[in-house]
């Protein structure tokens, strides 16, 4: 069964394109409903000698406007079966509008002032598609949960559900120890990680499904973007390392006294080219301030941090 990669260009310089991957008449991560993509794509499957009227399967590893988006198209061409993660087609069905609505409600709530909110909202990517979201909630997708197996190109794939990145996100365990996935697993870059509701604990299933890779021992791993990684369980425990560090980081700045959470997302050391805060691009303080709560929300669950009212804004102190 070989696994062949498309790039696919994006919209989104950070990240340049995203890898689609052509199993024999299935296609995983199609990419996004932008007309570079789709051309990109089409080309691809030209060059493979496969015709798009042929696909059979279309897997999504997981919701994000990146690698779901062009989904529909691909369905009408082909008719082909639509999979997806179980949490993340509840997310689809949902509405994507209202699930990005929800984290920046919590972010207003932890003190990011209401213009900045507003303006994360004019320019997320996902809120410039909600149309074509909105006609994907309408198609009948087969959800998939953990242990379930699907047929790709002839050879069986298995689904394991890997949480963190989005709720429902899932990897495919190809035979020959090859894996699958998405954006739970990036080379050069941490995947993002926010939160949705003061509930739930992202960071925890996001480590707990790097620590699951690290166990597994796959021989590649083939991800969402940039080149095949060649040592997965390596790169995970690399990537668990860095979120362990940002949580001691985390927990040093209340170490200092009570902060808002807008204020620990402005003074994390973040690995970029801007040197304030007010440089950001909107994007950059959406990932930011998100990365920041979930932090802060693994630390209150750890029982290290809890919550505190700082004048009708969300903060925290050490527990
Ligand atoms: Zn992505």
């Amino acid at each position: 069964m070989d696994v062949a990669r498309i790039r696919v260009r994006l919209p989104i310089k950070s990240l340049g394109w995203v890898n689609s991957y052509l199993i024999g008449s299935a296609l995983i991560d199609p990419g996004m409903a932008w007309g570079r993509s789709l051309l990109d794509l089409s080309r691809g499957l030209a060059e493979a000698g496969v015709s798009p009227c042929s696909l059979e399967s279309v897997v999504v590893t997981h919701f994000h406007v990146d690698h779901s988006t062009a989904s529909t198209m691909v369905y009408y061409i082909s008719g082909a079966r639509l999979y997806i993660g179980e949490g993340d087609l509840k997310v689809i069905r949902g509405g994507v509008e209202e699930y990005i609505g929800s984290a920046l409600q919590l972010y207003q709530e932890a003190g990011m002032p209401k213009e900045e909110v507003e303006e994360i909202r004019m320019s997320h990517p996902a809120l410039r598609l909600r149309d074509v979201y909105e006609e994907a909630a309408s198609l009948d997708w087969r959800p998939l949960q953990e242990g379930d197996t699907i047929d790709l190109g002839g050879a069986r794939a298995e689904v394991l559900e890997a949480p963190g990145h989005t709720p429902g996100h899932i990897l495919l365990k190809l035979p020959g120890e090859r894996l699958i996935v998405g954006d739970t697993l990036l080379p050069g870059i941490t995947p993002h990680v926010t939160i949705h509701n003061w509930r739930d604990d992202p960071l925890g299933w996001y480590m707990e499904s790097l620590s699951r890779i690290a166990g597994i021992g796959a021989s590649v791993a083939y991800p969402g973007h940039r080149d095949p990684i060649q040592d997965p369980a390596g790169r995970a425990r690399e990537i668990l390392e860095h979120h362990k560090s940002r949580l001691a980081e985390v927990l040093g700045l209340l170490r200092e006294g009570p902060l808002a959470g807008y204020d620990v997302a402005r003074r994390i050391k973040w690995r970029t080219r801007y040197s304030s805060w007010e440089e950001y691009p909107a994007p950059e303080r959406f990932f930011a301030m998100g990365e920041a709560l979930a932090h802060i929300r693994r630390l209150e669950v750890e029982g290290l941090v809890e919550e505190v009212d700082l004048g009708g804004v969300k903060g925290w102190r050490l527990a």
